[in-house]
């Protein structure tokens, strides 16, 4: 075993820390250059400014405790209550901030649990109905609460299937739960079907709208067709939009929202008989920073809609040039309609992950997705401006034949090993070689780094799906 660091007897000064900091960030992904796609989400550099100092003069209070603070409490209304207006929410409609998309979704599966429990006297219905696209944040809530997930595979054109949807419906459905727009593809799903669907069956349905929240309000208003998703279409119940995403606050930060008073009651845990006293916390999260939340306030206040239309407007000149760019290599083809500033793209011809392989070796991060392969942008306010370099490097890299070929051949090798390897071999024996190649990839200095396409290449084509989790838990394990 490699000796890890110890706790340091006598502290650093605060001069040692101060110079050591750039360091720390010498590996990672250099986004201020405009070369990786979604992870950071900035407002530029004239509007960053704001945020960062009322999320600096708030880091040490909680959130805790609303009495002993009651500026954050402030903060949490006036954020939801914005929140609120941009969703077309009316007077009933509220709501928490959570710490961030899985949180909020976590929360409104909750309460539909809750109130599944409230209809049957007790008895729990467990089954939430959602379209494949939707965000694996579904899967881990169904997971830590029990409940079972339904999934429905998506139509040709990357939206939910309503029809395929409702014919899941059982008595033990307790949601349904639609994207605005889903990640994988960016399109928006058939919410005002669904609607009337949840509405026919008295059934919750939760839209989630951690991409898109901050983003297709003001798209609409910029006069691009975005399908209604919000409160105006009657049968949404509730909907998460992340701030920390296209809302450009500090990280950590999102709004749950419902559209009756009743159902966030529902999402409260309150403990009366503690020894340590009465604890009641509205969201799942105890103590947490007031920080990002006083950020997230002043951002909002900050930009204004006027700040947040200026932005989405650049940001979608910049998605559209891109994607125009993509379908115009004839190779190359986007998939489905996006109603958003994230897309996917496939290859007709070749290994999509080569592709990507090359573009990173020119500096560039994107996402790589299976079922079918495809890499994946999600394009921020960083980025604008960056879209002929892009498009430039992509041709280059099209043009090079021979370097996409042999790395293809690459990667089909390790592809074809790793799966004979835990197909045949006993899986204690693909534990212990999975963990060694994890050990490998933990070692970011001097160790062999697996390339992404074969990890990925290995993710799409492996026969076995349980020796993946296997692979994948052992490369978490190696990583920390
Ligand atoms: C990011 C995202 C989530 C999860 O949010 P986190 O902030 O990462 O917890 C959920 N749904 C969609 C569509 C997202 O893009």
């Amino acid at each position: 075993m490699k000796k890890e660091k110890k706790f340091t007897e006598k502290g650093i000064s605060s001069e040692v820390l101060t110079r050591m900091l750039p360091d720390h960030k010498t590996d990672d992904a250099k986004w201020a250059q405009g070369k990786t796609f979604g992870f950071v989400f900035h407002p530029g550099d004239r509007f960053a400014e704001v945020p960062e100092q009322y999320r600096a003069a708030f880091q040490y209070e909680s959130t805790l405790n609303p009495t002993a603070f009651p500026s954050l409490k402030k903060f949490e209304k006036e954020v939801v209550g914005m929140a609120a207006e941009l969703m077309h929410g009316d007077q009933h409609v509220s709501g928490s901030v959570t710490t961030g998309g899985t949180e909020s979704i976590f929360m409104a599966l909750s309460v539909a649990r809750e109130r599944a429990r409230e209809l049957s006297g007790g008895q729990v219905r467990a089954e939430v109905v959602l379209p494949g696209t939707a965000h694996p944040a579904f899967l881990k809530a169904c997971h830590y609460l029990s409940l079972k997930p339904v999934v429905v595979p998506v139509r040709e054109d990357g939206r939910a299937d309503p029809a395929a949807m409702e014919k899941e419906i059982t008595p033990q459905t307790i949601l349904l739960v639609a994207s605005a727009p889903c990640f994988p593809y960016g399109v928006v799903d058939p919410v005002k079907e669904l609607g009337n669907i949840a509405l026919k069956h008295k059934l919750l349905l939760h839209v989630d709208a951690c991409m898109g929240g901050f983003m297709l309000p003001f798209l609409e208003d910029l006069g691009y067709p975005v399908p209604e998703f919000d409160f105006r279409v009657p049968g949404v119940t509730s909907i998460s939009l992340d701030a920390h995403k296209y809302g450009y606050a500090p990280k950590g930060t999102s709004i749950v929202l419902y559209r009756r008073k009743e159902l966030r009651k529902l999402q409260f845990f309150i403990c009366t008989e503690w020894p340590g006293g009465i604890f009641a916390s509205t969201t799942f999260m105890g103590t947490k920073s007031g920080g990002p939340l006083a950020g997230c306030w002043a951002i909002m206040n900050h930009l204004g809609r006027e700040g947040y239309r200026a932005i989405a407007d650049e940001v979608m000149r910049t998605a559209i040039r891109i994607r125009t760019g993509i379908n115009a290599f004839e190779s190359l083809e986007v998939i489905g309609d996006p109603h958003m500033s994230l897309l996917a793209f496939t290859s007709k011809k070749g290994n999509i992950f080569n592709i990507g392989d090359a573009m990173q070796r020119r500096g560039w991060y994107l996402d790589r997705l299976q079922f079918p392969d495809a890499l994946h942008l999600t394009i921020t306010q960083l980025n604008v401006g960056m879209e002929g370099k892009f498009l430039q490097d992509l041709a280059s890299v099209l043009d090079n034949e021979e370097e996409l070929m042999k790395e293809y051949k690459a990667t089909r090798n390790s592809v074809q090993i790793a799966d004979i390897l835990t197909r045949f071999l006993p899986s204690a024996m693909v534990d212990r070689l999975t963990r060694m190649a994890g050990g490998i990839l933990g070692g970011s200095k001097g160790g062999t780094r697996i390339p992404e396409a074969a990890l990925y290449g290995i993710n799409a084509s492996f026969k076995n799906r349980r020796n993946i989790h296997k692979l994948i838990t052992n490369l978490l394990d190696g990583m920390y």
